[in-house]
Formats: C-alpha cells, structure tokens, sequence
C-alpha cells in the first residue's frame, strides 16, 4: 500500500514535472541519493551528526497534566522542540547537506517562506563547511527580519525576491532558476517533502528518524503501540516522519491536522487536502488550493510554516487509501492549543505545532482513558511568543 508504482510517484501523484532544463540536474540528484541511501558510510555519517549535533534520540515526553486536563487518552509528545535550532527540520537539511558534500557541490540552494527551511538549512551549511545561498520574497525578508538576521549571521546570503507578489512562490521559482544554472555547483535543498522527484522521497526519508524513534520509546513505555499518531501538516514533513514509523501499523490511525485558518467556510485558510483540488506545483502532482485559471490561491494560516497552497504527494496518496486521515483546526483553536500546552505542561510550542496538540486533545477526549496516542510537536514557540501576546492583548 505504501510502495511507490513508478519512481517518484505514491499512487497518481507526485513525479516530476519539470521544464526541460532541470530534467538532466534533478536526474542526477535521484541517481546520487539512490546511491547514498545504500551506502553505509553515509548513513553512519548522518547518523553521527544526529546523535552528536541534533542531540537524538529526542524525548518521547509523557504529558501527564494535560491529558488529565483533557480528560481522556493519555497524551504523549515526540519532542522535535529539543533538537538544535528548535525544531525538526534540522533532520532534512543535516542530510541534505552530507548529500551535497558526497555530490561534491560546494552550495546549498533553498527557497524559504518564513525563514525557518532558511535558518536550519544555514545552520547545516556552516557546520559542514558549505556556502548557502537563500531565496526569499521581499515581503517575507521585511516581514521576518529576526530569521534574516540569522541567516546573515550564520554565513548564509539572503537573496530578496521582488518579482510578482514578492512571497513563497516566487522565491521557489528564483532558486529553481539559479540551480539549473549552475547544477555543478548547487545543491538544490528543498524544505519540506514536496517538489520533484526525488525530494518528497528525500526528505522523507531523512524525517524518519522521528516515527523510528517514537515506536521503539512508545512501546517500552506501555508496551504496545498506540492508538493514533497526530502532527501537523504544512508540505508535510514532520506529519511523513513520524506516520513512516507506524505505515505498516495498521491498529494506529494517523492524522494530519490542517491550518483550517479563520475558517473552512472562508477563504482564509490553507486545508490543501480538504478544499484542494488535483493539480501540479513545483514540480509535483498534488492537491493544490487553486484559482479558477490554475494559480496557487493565496493562502492563509496563524502559523507561517503552514501557509503552503499545496501539499506533499505521500500525504495525497494516503489519504485516497485511506491510511491516513486529514482535519483542520481553526487558528482560534491553535491559540487556544497553544495557551493550554504552555499553562498544563510549561512548554511553549510553536503555532505550528499547536495546530497538532489542538486535534490531540479532542481526539484524547473521544477515545477516552484506556487510549494512549502520540503527537508530534514539530517546534518551539519562542519564535511565535510576541505575535501571540500581540493577538491576546486586543482581546
Ligand atoms: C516548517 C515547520 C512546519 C511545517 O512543515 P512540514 O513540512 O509540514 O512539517 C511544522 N512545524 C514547525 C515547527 C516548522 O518549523
């Protein structure tokens, strides 16, 4: 059910999808990575950098307040907060960049949105000695300077995008641009499992570490498996690693959680896998939150890192065999999330993240107490405390 039918595809989506010029460049990242994934020597050495650099295995915390303040299932959380930089996109770009050293590139590529893709991947670059270089929509440079700021600081170069609406989409297709002009000297290190064959495979892969991780330390806790596996779905990484440890379970349930935004009745939301429609963006086919003549939608989310018109093509793919199950939850409800998970435990998630505990915590109460589920909690919230305490003040 989980096995790919032709290289890159998961069922009718995925592939690639590309303008002529980068069909040869992409090709040869496939072949590399290919050749890497059965390499032991590199699988030894991304191994190293998680348990010497990230700080892995992370912590499978048991929330005992806040499933007594649900009043149901017993909560735990993968806690993809402690690793270095925050979060879990630190796994992806540690792999992306020892793939780009075996490939003998010298730079990292990257689009970012709101800076987080950007700062982990810079944060890869400077500890394996390569050059990074990021694009990002002028809006998005204005609007999350701290994350500028950092990049800068860690070496990366921060290249601001002014053309059509100056945000995500235009800088996606400005580092394509630069990449397939220079294929022998770029890596082109994507963000999340979207984009051509053979990223959502790639990243994907590298993710895995947390459904691993999170099985093992949940069966030695209770000694079974448990009942559902919850996380939050922006392109959908941190939802694919850890729902790769339990594919084959078929007793657990998964469930991604979508930014459902000020609404599902309004059009200020960014519920790819609910109000989606097929169609191909960047590079991939998926679901996509389209305009009548077939241009990504703008999109809407509390949480920068969900605010992505479309979504990974794994996600696609278990969602029409029913494997996985995908919701949304409103920003209101994240807020709330957010404060409870804070007030009940003394962790501050990111918003992102928050979106995950929000549907933890009904799905806790429906199964009741003689469940156990997991949620993945992606992020930190140190990034999001002054927009909250923003928002919370005019109330
Ligand atoms: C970027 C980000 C996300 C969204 O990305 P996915 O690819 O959907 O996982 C979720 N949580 C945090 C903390 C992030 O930084």
């Amino acid at each position: 059910m989980t096995e790919q039918q032709a290289p890159g595809f998961f069922g009718n989506y995925g592939g690639s999808f590309l303008p002529p010029h980068l069909v040869e460049p992409m090709r040869e990242v496939a072949i590399a990575y290919e050749e890497a994934r059965q390499d032991s020597t590199f699988l030894e050495d991304y191994q190293a950098l998680l348990s010497r650099y990230v700080g892995r295995p992370s912590l499978l915390y048991r929330a005992e307040r806040l499933s007594e303040h649900v009043g149901g299932a017993r909560i735990y959380m993968k806690r993809e907060d402690l690793n270095h930089t925050g979060s879990h996109k630190i796994n992806h770009c540690l792999g992306e960049a020892l793939l780009a050293k075996r490939m003998g590139k010298t730079k990292l590529i990257a689009e970012t949105g709101a800076g987080q893709h950007g700062v982990a991947l810079a944060t890869a670059a400077a500890l394996l000695g390569l050059e990074c270089e990021i694009h990002m929509g002028a809006i998005d440079v204005a609007k999350q300077h701290p994350n500028v700021v950092r990049m800068n600081m860690l070496g990366a170069k921060v290249v601001a995008v002014e053309e059509g609406g100056a945000s995500l989409k235009e800088a996606v297709d400005s580092a394509f641009a630069t990449f397939a002009a220079r294929p022998e000297e770029y890596l082109f290190a994507i963000g999340s499992v979207v984009g051509p064959h053979p990223y959502p495979s790639i990243v994907r892969d590298f993710q895995s570490v947390v459904g691993r991780e999170a099985r093992a330390q949940f069966l030695e806790a209770e000694g079974r498996l448990p009942d559902a596996a919850v996380a939050c779905v922006g392109g959908g990484s941190n939802a694919m690693g850890l729902f790769s440890g339990f594919l084959e379970d078929q007793s657990v349930q998964l469930y991604g959680v979508e930014p459902g935004g000020e609404g599902l009745d309004t059009a200020r939301h960014a519920a790819t896998m609910s109000l989606g429609t097929p169609g191909t963006l960047h590079g991939m086919a998926t679901r996509v939150l389209q305009t009548a003549d077939g241009e990504p939608a703008p999109v809407h989310s509390i949480a920068s890192g969900l605010d992505y018109p479309g979504v990974g093509p794994q996600h696609v793919y278990l969602n029409e065999t029913g494997r996985a199950h995908y919701v949304a939850v409103t920003d209101e409800q994240t807020l709330e999330a957010f404060q409870t998970l804070t007030r009940c435990e003394g962790i501050l998630p990111a918003l992102e993240s928050s979106h995950a505990v929000a549907y933890g915590c009904l799905l806790a109460r429906e199964l009741g107490p003689e469940a156990a589920i997991i949620v993945n909690l992606s992020g930190r919230g140190d990034k999001d405390v002054d927009y909250v305490a923003e928002v919370l003040a005019t109330r």
